[in-house]
């Protein structure tokens, strides 16, 4: 690999920096106007400016990401996540101008970020998935048929849906129509397409996910578990590795399913198959997340390998060095999304200056966070600040670490404010006696006045 341009921004780009620098490959990153002043791009080798603030005209612009990436001589994408990550139409061009894209071919992008297709795919390889529509629901009759043959509630979710928005449930008959006509009306505006499907809506299950690896020799193998369970709104706050839920034998059978998945689209390269784990043990598939993720640091914890330069390695043709035997989860990893956003008023984003900023550190913490004091958060994109991930010989003691951690992480800190964010949730939560026993699902924070009990 001669240079990778990092099509993105924030700590996922510095993440990116990190990996290259240690196999020693020359990186360049592109930004908008306002991350002109972001650490990436202080630490990259070179920076390019690709367009104004607002992402359509910078980070979403396909052409002139290629340009600079032709301009600075560089012959490999990494695209992190969001953004163009899981836009096959951008892989395709960086394939089709001799760029290596560091990720799965435009195909398998393609075929899992459509989740009605998906779907159908992964439960060819024989695969549970949550029971639903074949493929997207065409009419308020064709809806109100897999409805009843499903059972009510049911969840109504767009096919171009992701981060946890464009998602509706109906409990009972009478609101499927309503409901169904704004489901669309919100994909469209949301995803540029109006399809949606129908699924069987569980209540609060766990959520799941198992991270694979596959490299482009046909080796695809499964580095364990993540709990995603914590979340708001469907959007995830706290992750951990292991689950305090799946055993030896669950986490078996969940892994093989990720990998058959995988293989039914031929994937190449880092990704995660989500489930949804019912209460009576039972779990299936909800989608493919065909890139890194956010909260991949709880698995390199535990499992003693850099996610990141896999991908680097496999995206150079090299062959997995590890083999499914050698993969043992060692300790236990958690990981908070510090976000820039205020817990105690409906968790309105509150971008602005950091003028004092103190990053916790001491045994099992790890920051991944491209802010510095002095750094000003635009408002721009999305809220997350850092994220705090600790480690322990046991859960105990992770979350132990963690608490210390987020006490002692000062952003700001003058009473007059400025940046508010989401730690007080996280302390709150991680004293919970539900968290404490491992037993949060889905839907736990949002019925729950966290914050309210102290
Ligand atoms: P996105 O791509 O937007 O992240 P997902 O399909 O991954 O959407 O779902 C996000 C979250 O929404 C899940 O982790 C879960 O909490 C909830 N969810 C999705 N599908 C269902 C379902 N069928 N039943 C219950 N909860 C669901």
């Amino acid at each position: 690999m001669k240079k990778v341009l990092i099509a993105n921004r924030g700590e996922i780009a510095l993440r990116i920096i990190r990996a290259c620098m240690e196999l020693n490959i020359p990186t360049v990153v592109v930004h908008s106007e306002a991350d002109t002043d972001s650490l990436p791009v202080k630490l990259a080798d070179e920076s390019i400016c690709i367009g104004p603030a607002p992402s359509v005209k910078s980070y979403l612009n396909m052409r002139a990401i290629l340009s600079a990436a032709t301009l600075s001589g560089a012959d490999s994408i990494h695209p992190g996540y969001g953004f163009l990550a899981e836009n096959p139409l951008f892989a395709d061009m960086c394939e089709q101008h001799n760029f290596n894209f560091i990720g799965p071919s435009a195909s398998a992008i393609a075929k899992m970020g459509d989740k009605s297709v998906a779907k159908s795919i992964v439960k060819e390889s024989g695969v549970p998935v949550v029971p639903g529509s074949d493929g997207p629901v065409f009419s308020i009759q064709q809806a109100y048929e897999i409805a009843d043959e499903i059972g009510y509630p049911v969840i109504i979710k767009a096919v171009a849906g992701g981060g946890g928005r464009g998602m509706r449930v109906v409990y009972e008959k009478e609101e499927l129509e309503k409901n169904y006509a704004t489901a669309q009306n919100e994909a469209l505006s949301a995803f540029k397409d109006s399809s949606v499907y129908i699924e069987k809506y569980f209540i609060n299950p766990k959520h799941i996910e198992i991270q694979i690896i596959a490299d482009s020799y046909g080796n695809t193998i499964y580095l364990g578990e993540r709990d995603c369970s914590a979340q708001r709104r469907h959007q995830k706050l706290l992750e951990e590795c292991p689950s305090p839920v799946v055993n030896k034998e669950l986490r078996k059978k969940m892994g093989d399913a990720a990998v058959n998945a995988a293989k039914g689209v031929g994937y190449e390269n880092a990704g995660t198959i989500e489930f949804l784990l019912d209460k009576d043990g039972s779990f299936y598939f909800i989608e493919m997340n065909t890139r890194i993720q956010v909260e991949h640091p709880v698995t390199e914890m535990v499992t003693g390998i850099d996610l990141l330069k896999e991908q680097l390695k496999i995206a150079m043709g090299e062959k997995l060095e590890i083999k499914q035997s050698d993969i043992k989860l060692n300790g236990h990893s958690i990981e908070c999304r510090i976000n820039a956003e205020d817990p105690y008023r409906n968790f309105t984003p509150t971008p602005g200056p950091i003028t004092w900023l103190h990053l916790p550190g001491g045994p099992g913490i790890r920051v991944d966070t491209h802010i510095y004091a002095g750094y000003s958060v635009p408002s721009f994109y999305d809220s997350l600040l850092a994220k705090v991930i600790s480690f322990g010989h046991d859960r105990d003691e992770a979350i132990k670490r963690m608490e210390r951690g987020l006490n002692e992480m000062i952003i700001n800190g003058l009473p007059q404010g400025g940046v508010k964010t989401t730690i007080p949730l996280h302390l709150a939560l991680l004293k919970h006696p539900v968290f404490k026993e491992g037993k949060v699902d889905t839907g736990f924070i949002g019925r729950t006045d966290i914050l309210g009990q102290e």
